[in-house]
């Protein structure tokens, strides 16, 4: 029902009566159960959507936005009175009592959220293969991940389970899925949207943002998410009012940054020709094509996953079995309790996968006495370096385009338990989380096996809303039409 028709032009016909939220909600809830079975984008439908629906119809919410909206959410935002578990064992069964700040502005608007997505354990991982529910698979083909960390977010969307759906990226968690799963997904400017409710994983780079069908579309539930919140203290005052969702940029003259780094990474052959003939089209509509050097690139992986490590291990450290979520004290071998570090140690074994507590072990490893300095404070100092990369490059350049993973969507068990090959996966999505830049996917075509390649765009700090507006025209360039099937 949303494969042609944009979320405003439906939320309009609510606001008029054209069309009925209630039904619309009945449709999805209904529609999504056989797909689901596949998929296991959805992990819980928010039995409130129903009545919020008919609140809508009524008339509620008719100043609103996104009025009737149905928007799915990812698993580590909270949303009152539903589970959060973050895919995670030791929040299985944690309901907050409050809704995150970005998640409130949108059911302000008048959305409705109608469920919670699959995802990566805590949001550390590439392919929704480390969720304590069970992987989430790719709706153009089951056999490949979706993925990861918001795999459920994207997976949901492409499918057309939910017009809109929200989702994290810290290190590449929206862009990376939405290309694989050939829907658009954006990441604002670390900064543009509170973190308050938005459960934890490295606070200096976990930023939430959205998946759409079309550009306009996530950019408009993006635009009511961005507010400031003096509940996040890293939170600010963006200095752009709206997105410009519907306008698009014009592109003579526009310069558009390629990144000799990113180019001479190992790519896929048909995704490598993709890109390249985006490039050559941007240059025969008037666009200025400048290469730009990011050096610093081959240093964002060790980068990244020491700095998030780090403050993943400090973030949680909150799960102790005492405050609250899971409580499990039980020993294989039956051994009597011995002392609080034992108390704690049970509870952590068993409600933490591998991937985290491996990067619980890594990040207490490098925030420790004797290698703080080699380890974690060398890292920051290499951070700096990657966003002067940045910096210098954005002097020559309007916005920097490129691919957003190395190669189309990979076969579900392909990396598993390889994670440092798992790890590379983020190479081409790292450097900006680092230097806190938005950016996003959008599809650019299918692979011959009829997998989606996307289109990695990356725009300066707070340059997001004209950065929709440059997406909006690749869109048009581009004219990606396909839809999956499930
Ligand atoms: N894949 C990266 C990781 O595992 C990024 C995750 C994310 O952005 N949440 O940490």
């Amino acid at each position: 029902m949303f494969k042609k028709q944009s979320v405003s032009a439906y939320s309009k016909k609510v606001r008029a009566r054209e069309a009925s939220a209630e039904k619309t909600v009945t449709q999805l809830i209904d529609g999504q159960r056989e797909p689901n079975k596949k998929l296991n984008a959805i992990l819980e439908i928010n039995e409130r959507a129903l009545q919020r629906a008919k609140e809508v119809d009524e008339g509620r919410f008719d100043k609103g936005r996104l009025t009737g909206v149905p928007i799915l959410v990812k698993d580590n935002f909270c949303v009152a009175g539903q589970s959060a578990t973050a895919a995670s064992r030791i929040l299985e069964n944690f309901k907050p009592p409050y809704t995150a700040h970005c998640i409130q502005r949108l059911e302000d608007e008048g959305a409705i959220i109608i469920g919670k997505t699959n995802m990566d354990e805590f949001a550390m991982g590439s392919s929704n293969e480390n969720s304590f529910f069970g992987p989430c698979r790719n709706p153009w083909n089951l056999d490949y991940v979706p993925g990861g960390s918001s795999g459920g977010s994207a997976a949901a969307v492409a499918a057309g389970l939910a017009p809109i759906s929200v989702g994290s990226d810290t290190g590449g968690s929206i862009r990376q899925p939405a290309s694989f799963c050939g829907v658009v997904g954006i990441k604002p400017t670390y900064g543009a949207v509170s973190r308050y409710g938005m459960i934890a994983f490295a606070s200096s780079l976990d930023q939430a943002g959205t998946f759409g069908r079309s550009v306009a579309d996530a950019a408009l539930a993006l635009e009511v998410m961005i507010d400031h919140d003096t509940r996040d203290a890293t939170n600010v005052r963006t200095p752009f009012a709206t997105l410009s969702t519907n306008k698009s940029l014009p592109l003579k003259g526009v310069r558009v940054g390629v990144v000799k780094e990113y180019m001479a990474a190992d790519l896929n052959k048909e995704l490598r020709e993709a890109i390249e003939g985006n490039i050559e089209t941007l240059k025969q509509q008037g666009c200025e094509i400048v290469d730009v050097s990011l050096p610093h690139t081959d240093y964002a992986i060790p980068v990244y996953y020491l700095v998030a490590a780090s403050e993943a291990s400090s973030n949680l450290s909150r799960y102790d079995g005492v405050r609250y979520g899971l409580r499990d004290l039980s020993s294989p071998t039956d051994e009597p309790l011995q002392d609080l570090n034992d108390f704690y140690k049970r509870t952590r074994s068993h409600g933490f996968g591998d991937e985290v507590k491996r990067r619980i072990l890594l990040g207490t490893f490098s925030l420790s006495a004797g290698y703080f300095d080699a380890f974690y404070a060398k890292a920051c100092q290499v951070r700096r370096l990657i966003s002067d990369d940045f910096k210098n490059a954005y002097e020559k350049c309007d916005f920097i385009v490129g691919p957003v993973s190395t190669a189309p969507a990979f076969k579900m068990g392909e990396k598993k338990d390889d994670p440092i090959s798992m790890y590379y996966n983020d190479i081409l999505t790292t450097p900006a989380s680092l230097a806190g830049l938005p950016s996003m996917s959008l599809p650019l075509g299918l692979s011959s096996e009829r997998l989606p390649l996307g289109l990695q765009v990356i725009a300066p700090p707070f340059h997001d809303d004209k950065m929709v507006m440059f997406a909006n025209a690749l869109e048009e360039l581009i004219g990606f039409t396909e839809v999956c099937n499930v």
